[in-house]
């Protein structure tokens, strides 16, 4: 049993309640490699942003769970060497998907947990959730729930079609399973294919999609349950065309990409939703570098030089999300 706080992480609690009552959210990025891990740390570093360093089933799987706990404690030690004289860093696991597995990362010094008991009947999502609840609180470690069902393919979670979260149900879920913090669907998706065509319009201008909006009703709805409840937004890509650009243009295939509007972002970030996760962007962001690099010097066989083009691209882009996206900038 090892205890985040022996290794200079921290919870989400007071970081969420600062969050909601300063108008901004704590950018949640996955990590599955040395260099993503690098930019991240860079880019809260350089902007005293709080963060969230979130292992998925796919990055565990990819990684190794042990190697992945051991990288995010040396990235305490080395966000410290970088000037950051406090670092604000949680490390979360996302989308949890039994007890045991909540229970073994709890026990194994992360700071915060997901269970996603999402795609089971509701009664069964409260009974799951307040189980890891119980356990976790004893060791302070806080736990996210989600209520209602996101489309999009992340990993090893899909499903084709979403489910807006029931605003009625919230004051019910949240109260009877004790959960720090609650996921909700309210349009966004996961991947980098959130939308079909068919669900977008296209710009007569560019040719390009156009999303369908968010539905800040549903959010509205639900804050209004919950006044001052953490909220946290899941496949909160925007799937920057720069990069889709870059990637296509160097033999890539990536048609129709589409994610959500950062304005719309920057919108939920000023309510009550203080967690936005961000995954895809940071994948397109490192192939588009790869490609660049290996399009440009064919001869080029030292990962190093594909890998640190890719790992700057990824901190230009956790920097620009934290500052004009998310508004965390300066806020650790
Ligand atoms: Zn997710």
């Amino acid at each position: 049993m090892v205890s985040y706080k022996e290794l200079g992480l921290v919870n989400t609690r007071e970081m969420f309640a600062k969050a909601i009552k300063g108008g901004y959210a704590i950018p949640a990025f996955n990590f599955n490699n040395m260099e993503q891990l690098q930019a991240i740390i860079k880019a809260a570093a350089e902007t005293k942003s709080p963060v969230i360093l979130q292992v998925s089933k796919g990055a565990r799987n990819y990684a190794n769970q042990t190697l992945l706990r051991y990288m995010a404690q040396g990235a305490v030690e080395y966000a410290k060497e970088l000037g950051w004289e406090h670092p604000q860093i949680v490390l979360h696991l996302d989308h949890g998907d039994s007890f045991e597995l909540c229970k073994s990362c709890v026990d194994f010094g992360f700071s915060s947990v997901m269970i996603d008991a999402s795609s089971l009947p509701y009664e069964e999502n409260i009974a799951l959730t307040k189980k890891v609840v119980e356990y976790a609180h004893q060791f302070d470690v806080t736990v996210e729930a989600e209520l209602g069902v996101l489309a999009g393919v992340e990993d090893e979670v899909s499903s084709a079609v979403s489910h807006y979260t029931k605003p009625e149900e919230v004051v019910d879920f949240a109260t009877r399973s004790g959960c720090d913090s609650l996921a909700i669907s309210i349009g966004t998706s996961h991947g980098a294919y959130k939308f079909t065509p068919e669900q977008c319009t296209r710009d007569p201008k560019t040719g390009k999609l156009v999303p369908p909006p968010l539905a800040f009703d549903v959010l509205d709805a639900v804050m209004e349950q919950l006044p001052g409840f953490p909220i946290v937004l899941h496949g909160s890509s925007s799937v920057p065309q720069e990069y889709v650009d870059m990637i296509n243009s160097l033999g890539g295939k990536l048609p129709d990409a589409i994610g959500i509007p950062e304005e719309q972002l920057r919108k939920a970030a000023k309510s009550a939703v203080c967690k936005i996760n961000i995954d895809s962007d940071s994948r397109l962001a490192f192939t588009a570098a790869v490609r660049k690099v290996l399009t440009e010097k064919p001869g080029e066989f030292d990962p190093r030089k594909y890998c640190g083009l890719a790992r700057d691209f990824m901190e230009e882009l956790y920097k620009h999300k934290i500052i004009d996206v998310l508004g965390s900038d300066g806020k650790a």
